[in-house]
């Protein structure tokens, strides 16, 4: 194999696939780096859902034969008390239920039909930088320890993010992620005795108690299997999410926890808004490693192949016009923030608040109407919260003395609008990105002091 390429990418996930295909089928010369194996991909702790709207979006043909276990309807959200069930369906909420495995090896199978040259079972090290730019990645494995060069790199190596962590600097570009802004979760497939009661919806159980800063959930995976986990944010002081979940089932879902384990595995997952700038000197940042993920459900694997491929058509457009410096890249962000990215900002917003929120104002929000199940599907489809409160709901909380709960929800609502209008004006023009950057940080600030205040 000759070791320089047009295009070199990291990480065979969702992300790289569709990165390293989109380049690919434009004519270019792609290698694939992934360190496992290549039919083994697929598998990672995941809840395994994904959105029918993505492969719509995309392009993508809907999953089907030994890649698809189930389709879901929409989602039905629990309160703390179990007392108030949100039934969330409709266009945005239809799910496919991957086999992960499968439809890994799929992602990977049309990328190599497209002439992508794979490097499974191979582990990239480290990126080189020369002159402020990337210029070769370092790799060791089975069959191939050295370097391997090209014209542009590709990081979609997920959370472990091996060559944005060294990047060459740009403006506002960075490096690490805060653990406040992660969530360390724990998934199992498990196989009930009996059958589910409801195979139709995706259970998503809100408890501040047993996953402080996530959820637990439930997704049929057929009449008698099911994905199950938990999450939590990964600050100091927060329980491990494997002895939560044990707790859980054990108190809440007697019917889950006699159920067989087929496999259970932890991950982390980012859920904050996208990284502010995704792009350095011969690099461009994709998926989990980017931080693309829906802050609110921690869905990733749509919005790492829609970054994918618009990854791959940059890089496609950079190399037409011989420019593959962060501001040859810059298209990428503009695109990503003004599409995707934007909801997913606003939606960042939305998570800072909810983590925020006892069990008690949980259950208060969700059983008086203060946020309703079309506010949820809205939330989640256009990353905005429009409240219709009553005035006789407001007299009432008035007079047991909740009223910030709402001041704290309305603030909340106002302030996801400016950050979605921001993020639509993500500047063109590489040279307005700080001035852009500092409204950011401020936007975020207000956020999190919002989420401070008491409700
Ligand atoms: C418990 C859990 C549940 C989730 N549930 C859902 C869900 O239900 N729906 C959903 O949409 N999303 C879910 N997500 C998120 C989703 O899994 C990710 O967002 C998605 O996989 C991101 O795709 P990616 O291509 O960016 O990264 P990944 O899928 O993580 O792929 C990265 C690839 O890079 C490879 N790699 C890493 N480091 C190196 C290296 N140094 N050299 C070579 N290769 C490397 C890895 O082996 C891997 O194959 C969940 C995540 C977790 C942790």
């Amino acid at each position: 194999m000759e070791h320089f390429f047009d295009l070199v990418v990291v990480g065979a996930g969702p992300g790289g696939c569709l990165t390293a295909k989109t380049a690919a089928k434009g004519g270019l010369k792609v290698c694939l780096i992934e360190a496992k194996p290549a039919e083994y991909v697929g598998l990672k702790a995941c809840g395994d859902a994904v959105g029918k709207h993505h492969f719509d979006n995309i392009g993508l043909r809907y999953p089907e034969g030994p890649e698809l276990c189930w389709e879901l309807r929409g989602v039905k959200i629990v309160s703390p008390d179990g007392e108030t069930v949100f039934n969330v369906e409709g266009m945005g909420a239809k799910a496919f239920l991957l086999d992960r495995k499968e439809f890994g090896k799929r992602l990977v199978k049309e990328a190599l039909d497209t002439g992508v040259e794979l490097m499974d079972e191979t582990t990239a090290i480290e990126p080189l930088v020369e002159d402020s730019h990337i210029t070769a990645v370092r790799v060791t494995g089975k069959r191939f320890r050295g370097t391997i060069r090209g014209r542009v790199f590709v990081d979609a190596s997920g959370v472990s993010a091996v060559l944005r962590r060294k990047a060459p600097e740009t403006p506002g570009f960075e490096r690490t992620v805060a653990r406040r802004d992660l969530e360390l979760a724990y998934r199992e497939l498990r196989v009930l005795e009996g059958e589910l009661e409801d195979v139709e919806y995706g259970y998503i159980y809100l408890t501040q108690r047993y996953a402080p800063g996530g959820y637990f959930w439930l997704f049929p995976k057929g009449v008698r299997n099911v994905n199950t986990g938990l999450g939590v944010q990964a600050v100091e002081g927060n329980p491990n999410p494997q002895i939560s979940f044990t707790k859980f089932i054990e108190d809440r879902l007697p019917h889950i926890a006699k159920a067989k384990v087929l496999d259970g595995r932890g991950a982390y997952v980012p859920t904050r808004r996208p990284l502010d700038n995704m792009v350095s000197n011969g690099l461009l940042v994709v998926g989990d490693a980017a931080c693309q993920v829906n802050p609110i459900h921690g869905g990733g694997l749509g919005p790492a192949m829609t970054a994918g491929k618009l990854a791959g058509e940059t890089v496609l457009d950079a190399l037409e016009r011989g420019d593959v410096s962060y501001r040859g890249l810059w298209r990428y962000n503009v695109e990503y923030m003004r599409g995707y990215g934007s909801k997913q900002a606003s939606l960042d917003v939305f998570r800072m608040l909810l983590q925020s929120l006892s069990d008690d104002d949980l259950n208060y929000g969700m059983s008086r109407g203060l946020i309703s199940e079309g506010d949820v599907l809205k939330a989640s489809m256009q990353g905005e919260v429009k409240l219709t409160i009553t005035e006789k709901v407001l007299k009432f909380l008035r007079s047991i003395g909740r009223l910030s709960l709402v001041v704290k929800l309305k603030e909340t609502a106002a302030l996801m609008k400016l950050v979605k209008s921001h993020y639509q004006a993500f500047p063109e023009n590489p040279d307005e990105y700080l001035s852009w950057l500092r409204e950011t940080r401020r936007l975020f600030e207000e956020a999190r002091k919002i989420g401070l205040r008491k409700a």
